[in-house]
């Protein structure tokens, strides 16, 4: 089975992680293709021991770092097996590899065998899970955990520019990105939670953001369960927040989510639950639900 290993960078070079990719596969027997991603470090992709070929990917979408814009600019060059770091990066422009091939794929994988056979860590590292997978996929490796192949390859660069394919997608994301604030520059957030009810009903929110430049958050729940961006995620496992207010709508106050804003100097909490978690943080509570609470919040924003 063919191999490719997507590399990745750090700053101007190569990160580690690209040699120990590239010596995973060949201690299955390969001699894989490594796509480099904007070509940052192609030739050190090169001088791998065991690399047949590096293919150096550049356009104007690796000049930030979008998941979706690279995916796009890379995937046709990604083949067989594809291996990435169990980076964020890697993590997150492998998926989406693995989406637009249509093929599955395994994350974080600490060992490999013919087959092939993955074992990753599972519940924290407390069990072991041992899969096997026929057929072209995408497998994250864990950092550190694969021995890296040396030096001394000599593969040829071929360099393949997209900039012309992802143009459009480099744009979207740069308007989608400019559109709101970021919450981890805002001074003021509001932030909504499965209690809003469904998607759409974040425009409230907007509009209440609007009115006082502050930018939009979410829980966890409603960025897996309707799809908002993961940049909106506010907790253990999205952002930490320090904003001079913090306004929960809708949001029980999960440890999680505490974990990534009880910092925030004032907190306010809009919940129709008298006994939501997140009263227990707040500095200051309402008891109410959001379709009573977020009209009468603007009236008196309005009224200022
Ligand atoms: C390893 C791990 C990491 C996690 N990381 C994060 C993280 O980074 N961020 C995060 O947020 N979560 C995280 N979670 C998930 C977390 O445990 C909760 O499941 C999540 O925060 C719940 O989101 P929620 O408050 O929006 O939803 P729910 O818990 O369902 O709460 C909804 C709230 O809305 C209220 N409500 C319902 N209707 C209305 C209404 N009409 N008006 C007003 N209030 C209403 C309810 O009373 C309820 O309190 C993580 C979980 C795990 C296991």
């Amino acid at each position: 089975m063919e191999y490719t290993v997507i590399a990745e960078s750090s700053g101007d070079s190569l990160h580690p992680i690209t040699a120990q990719l590239v010596g995973a596969a060949s201690a299955l027997g390969s001699s894989p293709t490594v796509v480099v991603p904007g070509g940052v470090g192609a030739d050190e992709a090169a001088s791998i021991a065991g690399v047949s070929k590096v293919v150096s990917v550049v356009g104007d979408c690796f000049a930030t770092f979008d998941g979706g814009a690279w995916a796009t600019a890379i995937a046709s060059q990604c083949s067989g097996v594809v291996l990435a770091g169990a980076t964020p990066i890697g993590r997150e422009v492998a998926s989406r590899v693995a989406a637009k091939r249509g093929v599955p794929i395994v994350q974080d994988a600490t060992g490999l065998a013919a087959g092939i056979t993955i074992t990753r860590p599972i519940y924290s590292g407390k069990a072991v899970e041992t899969s096997t997978v026929t057929g072209e996929c995408v497998i994250t490796l864990r950092a550190n955990a694969f021995e890296a192949a040396g030096a001394g390859g000599s593969a040829a660069v071929n360099v393949i520019d997209q900039s012309a394919d992802v143009g459009i997608a480099v744009k979207e994301a740069i308007a989608k990105a400019s559109e709101r604030l970021d919450v981890s520059e805002a001074d003021i957030i509001i932030s909504g939670g499965r209690g809003i009810g469904q998607k759409e009903n974040f425009a409230h929110l907007e509009e209440v953001a609007d009115m006082i430049g502050a930018a939009v958050g979410a829980s966890r729940a409603v960025v897996d369960e309707w799809g908002m961006p993961h940049s909106m995620q506010v907790g253990q496992t999205g952002k930490t927040v320090t904003p001079s207010l913090y306004i929960a709508v809708g949001i029980s106050g999960a440890i999680q989510h505490l974990a990534g804003m009880r910092s925030s100097k004032y907190i306010v909490a809009i919940n129709k639950d008298p006994d939501a978690p997140i009263f227990g943080v707040a500095d200051y509570g309402i008891v109410a639900t959001w379709e009573e609470a977020v009209p009468a919040l603007k009236a008196a924003l309005a009224a200022l």
